[in-house]
């Protein structure tokens, strides 16, 4: 897949605290799976993807932080080069919504100023356990101008959109 033609070839990455399914959200994007352990995690992986847009493919190489985040060890190579970042919380834990900011300062302080950033929201199937509103997500997203959706890796649920939003608007700049 690494060496198919493309037009564009665009690095992303993923963002936010650890258990929110960063992992689960890029494999159901790059190979449309879902797995219900977490995967033992050393170092920084990948996955590519490729996208048509009009007469264009773009090819989204999706950087995921492999648990690197539990020891506050993510650093400039990973967002070095990122056109777009995709910054995930958990609606059934509050911290993981509060630490949102966090990212985004840590985003400003190494990423590139005109990176695409899609906060998403995870998790959306397990309605009962949830701590934080879709407003609250929304009204956060209007405030600090990114992009916002809701996803459920587990069900597959706008996870494809939550992706293409993202390429899109990269694409757009680029
Ligand atoms: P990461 O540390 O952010 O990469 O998180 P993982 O992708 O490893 O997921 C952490 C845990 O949450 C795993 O047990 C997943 O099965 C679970 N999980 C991930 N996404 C979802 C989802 O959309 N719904 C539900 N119910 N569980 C999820």
């Amino acid at each position: 897949m690494a060496d198919e033609e493309c037009d564009y070839l665009f690095k992303t990455v993923l963002i936010g605290d650890s258990a929110v399914g960063k992992s689960n959200l890029l494999s159901r994007f790059a190979k449309d799976e879902f797995y219900l352990d977490t995967k033992p995690t050393i170092g920084v992986e990948f996955a590519y993807r490729n996208t048509k847009l009009g007469d264009k493919i773009i090819k989204a190489q999706i950087w995921d932080t492999a648990g690197q985040e539990r020891f506050r060890a993510i650093t400039n190579s990973y967002y070095r080069g990122a056109l777009g970042a995709m910054l995930v919380y958990d609606i059934t834990r509050n911290e993981t919504f509060e630490h949102v900011r966090k990212w985004l300062q840590e985003l400003r302080e190494f990423g590139d100023p005109d990176m695409v950033v899609v906060l998403v929201g995870n998790k959306s199937d397990l309605v009962d356990l949830r701590e934080v509103e879709v407003e609250d997500g929304q009204k956060l997203a209007e405030v600090e101008k990114l992009c916002f959706l809701e996803t459920s890796a587990k069900e597959n649920v706008n996870v494809e959109d939550a992706f293409l939003q993202m390429i899109t608007k990269i694409y757009k700049i680029a």
